[in-house]
This record gives C-alpha cells, sequence and structure tokens, in this order.
C-alpha cells in the first residue's frame, strides 16, 4: 500500500521533473483538459481501472504508464521488504556487525533506490533525460544509507568502525560508477565525434555505485550492457523484419536476396540514428543486482570453482 502512494508522487514526478515543473503545486490535473484531478480519482491503480483508462471530464485516455508505474512501485516495496527480511541477518554478518542490522532500516534502502531508479528509468525511456532532481540527492543518499546499512566490499584491519568502513565503500562505489561512464562517454565522444552517453547517466552510475558498492557496480555495469546489447540485436532484427515485409509488397518484382540486403540496410541506419537509453538499462540492472546481485555472484563463484572452500 506504501508502495502504491510512492508509486502515484512517483507519476508526477516522471511527467514533471523533464518539464521543470515543481513536484509540489499545482494539483494534478488532466494534461488534456487541464479539469483538476479529484481525490477519489487519484486511488493508486483502482482509479484508472475504474475510469477505464479515461479522464472522467474530457475522455482523453490515461496513459497505462500510471497504473503500470504504481503497480511496479508497489510490487518493488514488497519485494524490498521480503528480501531486506531475508537477508538482514546474514549481512550483519558478513560485515560482522556486532549489534546485528535491523530489516527494517535494510528494507528503507531498497525502497528508497527502487522508488529513485523506476523514476529514472521512466523519464529517461520518455524524454531522454534523467533529472538531476533524482540523481543528485540519490548520490547523497546512497552515501547516507551507508552509515545504517553497511556496503562492506573490503575492510581493512586499520579501520575497526564499521561505518567510516561501509562509507568508504560507497563512496569507491560511486567514484567507480562516475569515472567508468565519464571515461566511455569521453571515448565515445573522441572516436564519433557526437555525444553518445549524456552526463545524465554518469550521475546515474555515480548513484547507483553509492548504494551498491564497488563489486555490484561492477555487476550492473556487466548486466547493462547484456540487457542494451540484447536490445540492440532486437531492435536491428526487428526493424529489418518490417521492412523487408514492406519491401516485399511494394518491390514484388525484386528477388528475395536484393530485398534482405535492401531492408537490412535500412534497419543498421535506423539503429545508428537511433538514440539508446542507457539509463533504461543500467537502471534495471542496478534493481536486478540490488535484490539477486549478491546470490547471482556466490551461484557464480560456487559453479566456476573460485569460491572458498567448503
Ligand atoms: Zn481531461
Amino acid at each position: 500500500m506504501f508502495g502504491l502512494v510512492f508509486g502515484s508522487f512517483l507519476n508526477v514526478c516522471i511527467y514533471r521533473m523533464p518539464r521543470e515543473m515543481s513536484v509540489v503545486s499545482p494539483r494534478s490535473a488532466c494534461p488534456a483538459c487541464e479539469a483538476p484531478i479529484a481525490a477519489y480519482d487519484n486511488i493508486p491503480v483502482l482509479s484508472w481501472l475504474i475510469l477505464r483508462g479515461k479522464c472522467r471530464k474530457c475522455k482523453a485516455p490515461i496513459s497505462p504508464r500510471y497504473a503500470a508505474v504504481e503497480l511496479l512501485t508497489g510490487s518493488l516495496f514488497a519485494v524490498s521488504f521480503l528480501i531486506a527480511f531475508r537477508n538482514a541477518g546474514s549481512l550483519a554478518e558478513q560485515c560482522n556487525l556486532p549489534d546485528g542490522l535491523n530489516p527494517f532500516l535494510l528494507a528503507a534502502k531498497f525502497c528508497v533506490l527502487s522508488f529513485l531508479l523506476l523514476g529514472l528509468i521512466f523519464t529517461d525511456a520518455e524524454t531522454k533525460l534523467l533529472p538531476d532532481l533524482l540523481t543528485k540527492p540519490g548520490i547523497g543518499l546512497g552515501l547516507a544509507f551507508s552509515l545504517i546499512v553497511p556496503v562492506c566490499d573490503y575492510t581493512t584491519r586499520a579501520i575497526d568502525n564499521w561505518r567510516v568502513l561501509s562509507l568508504l565503500n560507497s563512496l569507491a562505489g560511486a567514484v567507480l560508477g562516475w569515472a567508468i561512464i565519464l571515461g566511455i562517454a569521453l571515448l565515445y565522444e573522441a572516436v564519433r565525434g557526437m555525444e553518445g552517453m549524456g552526463r545524465g547517466d554518469v550521475k546515474l552510475m555515480a548513484m547507483i555505485g553509492a548504494f551498491l558498492g564497488v563489486r555490484l557496480t561492477l555487476l550492473v555495469l556487466l548486466l547493462g550492457s547484456v540487457i542494451g546489447s540484447l536490445f540492440g540485436v532486437f531492435l536491428i532484427v526487428w526493424v529489418w523484419l518490417k521492412r523487408l515485409a514492406r519491401r516485399r509488397r511494394t518491390h514484388s518484382a525484386e528477388s528475395l536476396g536484393v530485398s534482405r540486403r535492401r531492408a537490412w540496410q535500412s534497419a543498421i541506419l535506423i539503429y545508428r540514428n537511433f538514440e539508446i537509453p542507457f539509463g533504461v538499462f543500467l537502471g534495471t540492472a542496478a534493481l536486478f543486482s540490488a535484490f539477486l546481485g549478491m546470490a547471482l555472484v556466490r551461484w557464480y563463484l560456487r559453479i566456476s570453482g573460485f569460491g572458498p572452500a567448503r
């Protein structure tokens, strides 16, 4: 329920932040007829279903994205609590916390991260922007959370205060994420002579690093590349098949081989000019890594034989 309410607020952020509007006032209104939305029409998910995705006044369609964001935020908050309560004990043990770890703190960290990432994924998908209003406070929140929930990639006997160590690990994650994406962005600009990754991606990755630490940041970069590559292949093949079908209709005298080649050239051209939403891939990879990352790393170490001997 808590997640659904935050999802509803997140919709306001996703719509207003890239347009540089205040997220506090004015009240929510229909973008088509500007009629203010009554409280009883603003119930997460339910209102969208009851109104069948249309404005009560002007019947303009309301994007299913609103209900989807609410539902996703609600689900991720529920997952946050489930995973936090299952893992708080082992995390405390692994990071040598003398008094254990309150699972509510871990759940809060997961919820905050989910909220920020969902907001960034959807604004990037829709507007190709990653608002500073989410990434910059996100970096601060990630660093602050390390003081109450441990990030313990590396330990040293020189520092016996776990909070100091955790903050250093969080800071290292943020710097690593920031540096790698900035490096890739500068390299791409030098080679191709145009901007590939925006500065928003750099701040997004610094935020992810601050929340997750060095090891999971590397996992996010790996998973993000895999998801992005799969998306790229899917996009090219999809455009190619559509173009091929159209060419077979319009140029029926042409041989299949020629049609295939022409359709392929046009698919590659579209792909080259397509602005790839890296934020969507990195954000999705970060959600996956936050919830399942450590289990995935442990599993990999076990099957590859690199893990600690038991
Ligand atoms: Zn309306």
